[in-house]
């Protein structure tokens, strides 16, 4: 990914954006900001990490929760990783000149390879910031252009509902009057949370759920490989008390009562290590 682009429309003597160059950190889940931009025109930045720069759109209405509400989003050039910490005044006359706030960030995660997706033109995420959360689409729409259109909705999940990004504006850092008079001051709204609420789930017997599939019966674990449940990133702790919790490790499963333990690993992973696992593990 290139951040030529980048460069070439600013001065770094006149602006107190990032300055590209920095290298990304290692082994960090991928981060996603997005900035509430009061430039000529009021709009927010959405911005995905993808490998060394973040994947930049500019959606002038923001995200909807609602997934029937599909938001332009125009994609504009990479902006380096330290963009996702920059917040204030770009002056009057530099290139995208106007109020910058932060609007949310947080980690976000896909299936598979993201630049496989957005090249095919259809990328399916989670987001897990504070405002913004669950599954979303981003789907390119029209020809190929210099700045190629997408759609961004929200994924038909728990999270789904009527909230608008200018409903979620509460504690985000309002705009110089001279700012907001310009670029417009968005949908007036009733709505200022901070946060999302956090939807309600029902308790779910997972047994009786299986036995209630087609074809299902009670079984034993089968006895040959499998592969095991991945852990996902949750918003808040399941009820009951049949769960645990998994900082970072690899899963792993084996099947009693075969003494050699059989492993599937996460993804491409391999367990090569040693089959004698400590007692906790292999309980
Ligand atoms: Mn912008």
């Amino acid at each position: 990914m290139s951040l030529l682009d980048y460069r070439r429309k600013r001065s770094f003597d006149r602006t107190r954006e990032p300055e590209p160059g920095k290298p990304a950190p290692r082994g960090q889940r991928p981060i996603f900001v997005v900035q509430l931009h009061h430039a000529s025109r009021r709009h927010y930045d959405f911005r995905l990490q993808v490998g060394d720069a973040l994947k930049s759109w500019a959606v002038p209405k923001g995200p909807s929760y609602d997934p029937s509400v599909k938001r332009m989003a125009v994609e504009v050039e990479d902006h380096p990783l330290d963009y996702a910490g920059f917040e204030g005044e770009i002056p009057k006359g530099e290139y995208g000149g106007g109020h910058v706030a932060r609007f949310d960030h947080g980690v976000w995660s896909t299936t598979g390879d993201p630049e496989e997706q957005l090249a095919k033109g259809h990328l399916r995420f989670e987001l897990f910031g504070d405002r913004l959360k669950g599954g979303w689409h981003l789907v390119r729409s029209g020809k190929p252009a210099r700045q190629p259109q997408w759609l961004l909705f929200k994924d038909k999940d728990a999270w789904a509902g009527t909230l608008e990004a200018d409903d979620l504006l509460a504690e985000v850092t309002p705009p110089p009057a001279e700012d907001r008079k310009r670029a417009g001051s968005g949908k007036a709204t009733r709505k200022r949370l901070a946060t999302v609420p956090v939807p309600r789930t029902r308790r779910k017997d997972w047994k009786k759920r299986a036995l209630a599939l087609d074809g299902s019966r009670a079984a034993d674990a089968p006895d040959g490989p499998f592969q095991p449940q991945l852990a996902r990133l949750g918003q808040a702790a399941p009820e009951g008390e049949q769960w645990l919790h998994e900082i970072k490790g690899m899963a792993t499963a084996s099947s009693p009562p075969s003494r050699r333990a059989r492993c599937g690993c996460g993804r491409e992973t391999r367990w090569s290590g040693p089959t004698a696992f400590p007692r906790s593990a292999t309980r």
